[in-house]
């Protein structure tokens, strides 16, 4: 379906804020971005499960910050530009060595003072909701602070989805 940008990110922070009526978003939407062609509902889940370890990792009082815009593509793709959704914390961070494991199922970082611990699915799932809509996932080390502190920066990327036209 063709569905906005905004409504895909509102409708995921809303869900999550049943659950966690204290998170808070601070969500940056480039002007003019327009709809995308997706599966809805598998594509908000895939937000939903980033944000939710956003807020899972988010010190008390900090936002978690929703940029998204176009941005060209990596010389040689497919496409011109592409949608990044980029979902930043301002929580421990993730190691450079782990940063691609974390999308492996059941990988959890091992550390104590780490939130409750979940089931290590959530970004096994986006990644594959994400990677069948042609798109990729990765962390990034996150926003820096005034103090130069990085949390996680989680970006997701999706090429412009053009429906399939109908066969004659
Ligand atoms: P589930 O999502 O299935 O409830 P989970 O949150 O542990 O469990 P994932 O969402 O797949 O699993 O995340 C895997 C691991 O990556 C987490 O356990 C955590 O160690 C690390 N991680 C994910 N997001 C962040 C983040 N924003 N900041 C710090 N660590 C993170
Ligand atoms: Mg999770």
């Amino acid at each position: 379906d063709w569905i906005g940008v905004d409504e895909l990110i509102g409708s995921a922070v809303t869900r999550l804020q049943r659950y966690e009526p204290h998170a808070r978003f601070d969500v940056r939407l480039q002007a003019g971005l327009g709809p995308i062609w997706v599966h809805p509902a598998l594509i908000e889940q895939a937000l939903f499960n980033v944000l939710e370890n956003a807020v899972k990792f988010s010190p008390p009082d900090t936002a978690v910050v929703i940029d998204a815009r176009r941005v060209d593509a990596e010389p040689g793709a497919a496409t011109d530009q592409v949608l990044r959704i980029d979902v930043s914390d301002r929580g421990p961070g993730i190691p450079e060595d782990e940063r691609a494991r974390i999308f492996d199922m059941f990988y959890s970082v091992e550390r104590g003072d780490r939130g409750r611990q979940g089931t290590g699915l959530g970004l096994a799932i986006c990644q594959g909701m994400i990677g069948a809509h042609g798109g990729s996932v990765v962390a990034l080390p996150g926003l820096a602070d005034e103090q130069g502190r990085r949390g996680t920066t989680i970006r997701i990327t999706l090429p412009p989805i053009e429906p399939v036209a109908a066969t004659p």
